[in-house]
């Protein structure tokens, strides 16, 4: 019997749906105001002068495309196979958040709207839309939690020098899920002169398939860039897992591919422990959170459970509704790195190639600081490297005592 190939990537479908997940879990008034983003974003986005804008953009002021960098010392020292980094840690803001601030903030330009509204955990989506915002001229207000400002004091103070205002959310435990929640609150004053730049490929339709597709320019190149200089395709890909919007924005060019991917979730402190790690695919089930259906961690009471990683990016009790449905479908490896295996492989490519990763990206390494020496030495290995260190290295000193 021949079957037709999955068609992976045609997602999702008229009502955002992700096979079981994704979708508008909302409240009549809001689903409107999503809708209407919908609309706009699906005519706008489309526009010879939208796409003319952005791709400008992404060339002049991202500094677009990113390099792949052959981790030649770091291959050889693991005595495997051969690791390449997408380097997303060498955008303008430092992390490939600005692929979708600039897409939203443009469609917020388009648009019309009076404000932009956003939520932050490690400050990263913060900063990348303050600084997409600024270039646009629209004011911007962005919610963090009390926990993360304290922790992510560079970005805090860049946010404020990017003219931004800042939010600080002292509810719970005051990490990004009240900073979403927060947002939220702010945006439902006046969803029509406000938009929402939600910070990853979550929440209710459209923001995981309009995220994704901003994003999807990393795989796009990383495809044709690893083509023309190998001949052929990475045998593994792998990309941290917050959110999921790095990991998206690598893995869509690469679904319909016989390549192995590896979305990594951070363990944290110990993965067996509710409230001890953020590893929502792994460790959670079906559920809903923040408008949208997918896995959720959940305490006992069916609430949104603590979390806890060693990068503020990553520590999320919810995930993408589209790899919530990769995960079902198998077409994904959802693996996870704890916090001291993180460190080990922040440290090792600092000392081995020069390079400061951020510390969620430092999980996709840590994956591949575990394997390679598995695999043989003709296969390839390509680590999104979402973003750069300069964030934590103030927060590893401490810890490490350097
Ligand atoms: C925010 C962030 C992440 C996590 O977000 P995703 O949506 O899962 O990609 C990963 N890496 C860096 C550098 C970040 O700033």
């Amino acid at each position: 019997m021949t079957q037709a190939k999955f068609e992976f990537a045609a997602m999702p479908d008229a009502e955002g749906m992700f096979g079981p997940y994704g979708g508008q879990l909302v409240p009549p008034h809001l689903k409107k105001a999503m809708d209407d983003i919908s609309e706009a974003y699906d005519k706008i986005s489309k526009t010879e002068e939208f796409q003319k804008e952005l791709a400008d953009l992404n060339a002049t002021y991202v500094g677009r495309p990113s390099p792949i960098f052959h981790a030649k010392r770091l291959s050889e020292q693991l005595g495997g196979a051969q690791i390449y980094l997408k380097r997303e840690d060498l955008n303008h803001t430092g992390a490939h958040k600005i692929n979708h601030c600039l897409g939203e903030a443009l469609l917020a330009k388009f648009m019309n709207k009076k404000k932009v509204i956003a939520e932050t955990g490690a400050g990263q989506h913060g900063v990348a839309l303050a600084t997409a915002c600024a270039l646009v001229g629209i004011p911007c207000e962005i919610h963090m939690g009390a926990v993360d400002i304290e922790k992510e004091h560079p970005n805090v103070t860049k946010m404020k020098i990017l003219g931004c205002k800042l939010v600080s959310v002292t509810a719970g435990q005051a990490t990004l899920k009240e900073a979403v929640d927060s947002a939220f609150e702010e945006y439902l004053k006046d969803p029509t002169e406000y938009i929402y730049a939600i910070g990853s490929v979550v929440g209710p339709h459209p923001f995981p398939a309009m995220v994704r597709d901003f994003q999807a320019i990393v795989g796009r190149e990383a495809r044709e860039q690893f083509l023309a200089s190998n001949g052929k395709l990475p045998d593994h890909i792998v990309a941290c897992v917050g959110g999921g919007s790095n990991a998206m924005g690598m893995f869509t060019a690469f679904l319909q591919d016989d390549v192995h991917l590896i979305g990594v979730e951070p363990a944290g402190k110990d993965i067996e422990t509710l409230g001890q790690h953020a590893a929502t695919l792994t460790k959670g089930k079906p559920g809903a959170i923040h408008g949208m259906k997918c896995y959720v961690l959940e305490d006992a009471e069916g609430n949104p459970a603590a979390v806890h990683s060693i990068a503020s990016g990553l520590d999320y009790p919810g995930v993408a509704p589209q790899h919530s449905y990769l995960k079902d479908l198998g077409r994904v490896d959802y693996q996870s790195a704890t916090d001291k295996q993180t460190l080990d492989a922040f440290m090792t490519l600092s000392r081995v190639e020069g390079i400061i990763p951020a510390l969620e990206s430092a999980h996709a390494v840590a994956w591949a600081i575990k394997t390679a020496p598995t695999l043989g030495k003709d296969e390839t290995i390509l680590i999104n490297l979402s973003g750069r260190g300069d964030k934590d290295v103030d927060y590893v000193a401490n810890l490490l005592g350097i």
